[in-house]
């Protein structure tokens, strides 16, 4: 944590005297404390969290650097306070979370102070997030092992006639009686022609023999999330569905080969995208193929046509092409990776195989 605020200090320096964070997930980057409330005013000297209550007891516990305050009257006060205190003019605020409202509303109560509103902190503090420390690696690790084990358990149980929603069910109870915080997000479980919305609802859809079952989800640990996608089959696949299975395979496959510091958000896409392309399926891959995982299911890089975000050791990035046929099936594969100084180090330890049950 330390480290992080020191870093975050360099990046606003000559820029502004303070940072005043109130994201929740930032705030939660920097005291390593969840609440869904709070003030955290970052200074050269010191780092400040202010907040209410209901946090108070587990913030004087928990929180080891920063001078706890707790808040018992009004926050622009406070936080008046605090900057006056310190002699600082000038806070940051973060642009990609801070609503209008709440900006106007800081300008109103304290004036003679300025509010540095455009990308330098939000810019600032994604950048120390997308490059995560071995503990992040440590807890994302943890995640996807929850996650896998939940897949595992559900190999032993799937069969024809549950519904998408048994599916989901199995996966997200196992995850959190094993330990998980939260999921990552909604669990996917689509089968049969469902498979072909990459990102469809469950619902009271039967597995029918020969039906694929995709299945996105993942687990929360200590906030930081894991992400993973199967495509399986119950019972025997078409010839059709093996052979789009294995485009989308050897697609992943060459994405993964290609992850490695230096290579951009958009070389990567290109390496599992030109296979899709090259066997006649461009049209059915439509999203991009890949994100950062971290606190949140979705951050930085980016690995899409568009982004020419140069990877980096400490980068976490999913890799998951597809192809969705409408009115058919689809699949997608996906993996995550953690990009390493020669290389990458996969995360995801299941298999990419198409496995038949
Ligand atoms: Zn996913
Ligand atoms: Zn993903």
């Amino acid at each position: 944590m330390e480290e992080r605020i020191a870093s975050l200090v360099e990046k606003l320096r000559g820029k502004a005297d303070c940072a005043l964070v109130t994201d929740d997930i930032n705030r939660r980057y920097l005291t390593g404390m969840k609440s869904s409330a709070g003030y955290v005013l970052v200074f050269p000297e010191e780092t400040v969290l202010i907040i209410d209550s209901r946090y108070i007891e587990k913030a004087r516990e928990s929180v080891r650097h920063c001078r706890v305050e707790e808040l018992t009257g009004g926050i622009y006060a406070a936080v008046k306070k605090e900057l006056t205190a310190h002699g600082a003019k000038t806070a940051a605020v973060e642009a990609r979370s801070l609503t209008v409202q709440r900006l106007h509303a800081l300008e109103k109560a304290l004036p003679g102070f300025s509010f540095l509103a455009d990308d330098t902190l939000s810019g600032a503090l994604y950048d120390l997030r997308t490059v995560k420390t071995p503990a992040e690696l440590e807890r994302i690790e943890a995640a996807q092992q929850l996650a896998e084990a939940a897949l595992d358990n559900l190999l032993h149980k799937l069969h024809a006639g549950m519904t998408e929603r048994e599916v989901a069910l199995e996966l997200d109870f196992y995850m959190r009686r094993h330990g998980a915080e939260d999921l990552s997000f909604e669990t996917i479980a689509l089968t049969g022609a469902h498979t072909s919305m990459p990102h469809g609802v469950p619902d009271d859809r039967r597995i029918a023999a020969g039906d694929f079952v995709l299945m996105d989800f993942g687990a929360v640990v200590d906030g930081y999330h894991s992400d993973m996608t199967r495509t399986v089959c119950v019972g025997e696949p078409t010839e059709e569905m093996r052979e789009i299975y294995h485009i989308v395979r050897a697609a992943q496959d060459a994405a993964l080969a290609a992850a490695r510091p230096g290579i951009t958000g958009d070389a990567l896409d290109a390496a599992a995208r030109d296979v899709i392309r090259e066997a006649g399926y461009g049209e059915y891959f439509g999203h991009a193929v890949g994100h950062g995982v971290g606190l949140e299911i979705h951050e930085f890089p980016v690995a899409s046509p568009k982004r020419e975000q140069v990877l980096a050791p400490g980068h976490v990035v999913t890799v998951e092409p597809g192809i969705y046929l409408p009115g058919k099936f689809g699949v997608r594969i996906e993996d995550f990776v953690h990009i390493t100084e020669n290389g990458c180090e996969n995360l995801t330890n299941i298999p990419n195989k198409l496995i038949c049950l």
